[in-house]
């Protein structure tokens, strides 16, 4: 045995011990997903697919799906997961790039993909449970006992496409090391054990649900119950049985808007998990106040798996991302001149460890201009450490605004700007303007019954931010624009009122 990556899974593991638990009863042990995921992988095999090969899975979310990813880790493939909401043309693009040797679709886009794969000489398969070119058909003709296909740490195990919050996504190599070193680096972080329990309700074609949730339950040979997609409702009757649960923000929004949110209700957990997009402060408090909870905040991308994370033992400030992940090193550097800056100075967020990435999938300019000299990856995210070492994100390089030759931090206006009486939440953005290059832009969600205007805004801001900071004009909306992660689309934003300064 050398496969990097499943034979430490296959270590952790107890043959009859849980794996995953699905809300129709279904359940899958350690030793079914042994036998699901060998047969898998000497279908995929079958099909051709060589040690290197792409395999493109478009499918909804299900333990047979989790099974496809760790049958790909066995057969030497490299995994490549799609967001389901991704169009025919979308797939189109994605099939184009990364060039799989099998695509698997849900039935409903099968003939679509066979049409897309005939141009690239791939194979299509489904997941359904019967069927024309059902993958489990063939897997169930096959034997178990597949002999895992030699792969080293450097290996890729999967190419990850970013979330394309600031442009087209890029596909992300990760190697075996990369998902292996961060998962064994949270097990302990987190203390995770056999006897936990987690609710996993997030997306599997995501960093967070297939990397951080998936193979920190396979590294503590813990179980998980697997949902389809969040409810509240749903989440709060398992949390009795279960111990951690990993979310987006939105989740517990939506949890504490949920009346059986209650002390009671939740000690059972030992274990409240938030990433991919910034908690608000509000949020954590709340939190904390209904149940007693502070809710880890932590921080990754897809490029580097995890990054930083709140402590397990010790405080959990609110804001913070926490301290960087044991052989995760990061520091905040000048975005001009790359200089090492000091702590609670703001600039760009640089990491370097075992967890980064090997490179962008056939963007080898992009790879080359995005790492400096000595290792270190430039994430594009803006932040600062402080005193006592906690990383504070305040936003993306991207979005920083730059009016009137001052650099204004989004981030700092929002947080004023929300905790103004009746607004729900806020997007600041800068958008072109004659005079000042670009002009601070609110974005605001407001209570319907509270009746807010543009200068009630304006006027609440006077006292709290420099005048160079104050928005120059406040845009009401219904809701603001969010990917499939639950993160702000500035650039639809910015896109939407470009010609906002031109007009007036
Ligand atoms: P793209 O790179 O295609 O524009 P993306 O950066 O949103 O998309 P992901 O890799 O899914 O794609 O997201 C990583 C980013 O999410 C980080 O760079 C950071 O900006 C943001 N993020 C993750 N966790 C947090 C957090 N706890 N607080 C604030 N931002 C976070
Ligand atoms: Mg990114």
């Amino acid at each position: 045995m050398n496969n990097y990556l499943f034979d430490a899974i296959r270590t952790a593991a107890t043959e009859d011990a849980t794996f995953i638990e699905t809300p129709d009863g279904g359940r899958l042990s350690y030793a079914d997903m042994f036998d699901r995921s060998g047969r898998l992988a000497a279908a995929i095999c079958e099909l051709g697919v060589l040690p290197g090969d792409r395999v493109a899975v478009q499918v909804e979310k299900s333990p047979d799906a989790l099974m496809l990813y760790l049958a790909c880790v066995r057969a030497g493939a490299v995994y490549l997961p799609l967001n389901t909401a991704y169009t025919l043309k979308e797939l189109d693009y994605f099939v184009g790039d990364a060039e799989p040797k099998l695509i698997v679709v849900s039935s409903r886009s099968l003939e679509g993909a066979h049409a897309i794969a005939s141009a690239y000489g791939a194979h299509v398969a489904t997941l359904d449970e019967t069927g024309g070119g059902s993958l489990l058909d063939l897997a169930r003709t096959k034997k178990a006992n597949f002999a895992d296909v030699n792969r080293d740490g450097d290996d890729l195990a999967a190419i990850l496409y970013t979330s394309g919050t600031t442009g087209r996504s890029k596909g992300a190599m990760l190697t075996h090391d990369n998902l292996l070193s961060n998962a064994v680096t949270l097990r302990r972080a987190w203390r995770f054990t056999s006897a936990d329990r987690l609710i996993h309700a997030l997306p599997i074609f995501h960093t967070h649900g297939l990397f951080v949730a998936t193979n920190v339950t396979l590294l503590a040979g813990a179980s998980m119950y697997l949902l389809p997609k969040f409810d509240p409702h749903e989440a709060l009757q398992l949390m009795p049985a279960a111990s951690v649960m990993m979310g987006v923000p939105t989740f517990y929004v939506r949890l504490l808007q949920h009346p059986g949110l209650t002390r009671k209700a939740t000690t059972g957990m030992r274990l409240f998990v938030s990433g991919s997009a910034p908690l608000l402060a509000e949020t954590h408090r709340s939190f904390h106040e209904k149940t007693g909870h502070a809710i880890l905040e932590r921080y990754g991308m897809t490029e580097t798996n995890m990054n930083t994370s709140n402590p397990y033992v010790g405080d959990r400030i609110a804001g913070t991302v926490g301290f960087p992940l044991d052989g995760v090193e990061v520091r905040i550097t000048d975005p001009d001149s790359g200089r090492t800056l000091a702590s609670e100075e703001t600039g760009m967020i640089e990491v370097k460890g075992p967890n980064v990435f090997k490179g962008y999938w056939r963007m080898p300019e992009k790879t080359a201009a995005e790492f400096r000299a000595d290792g270190f990856f430039i994430t594009g995210d803006l932040g600062k450490i402080d005193e006592r070492g906690y990383v504070h994100i305040v936003g993306r390089g991207k979005d920083l605004v730059i009016s009137g030759g001052y650099n204004i931090y989004p981030k700092e206006i929002e947080t004023e700007i929300d905790s103004l009486p009746g607004v729900v939440e806020s997007a600041v953005i800068g958008v072109p303007h004659p005079d000042f290059g670009e002009g601070v832009t609110a974005i605001v969600v407001a209570d319907k019954d509270v009746g807010l205007d543009e200068q009630t805004i304006l006027d609440g801001l006077v006292d709290r931010l420099a005048r160079y900071k104050q928005p120059k004009r406040v845009i009401f909306v219904d809701e603001l624009p969010r990917n499939t992660m639950g993160k702000v689309q500035k650039n639809l934003l910015r896109n939407a009122y470009a010609q906002l300064y031109n007009e007036s």
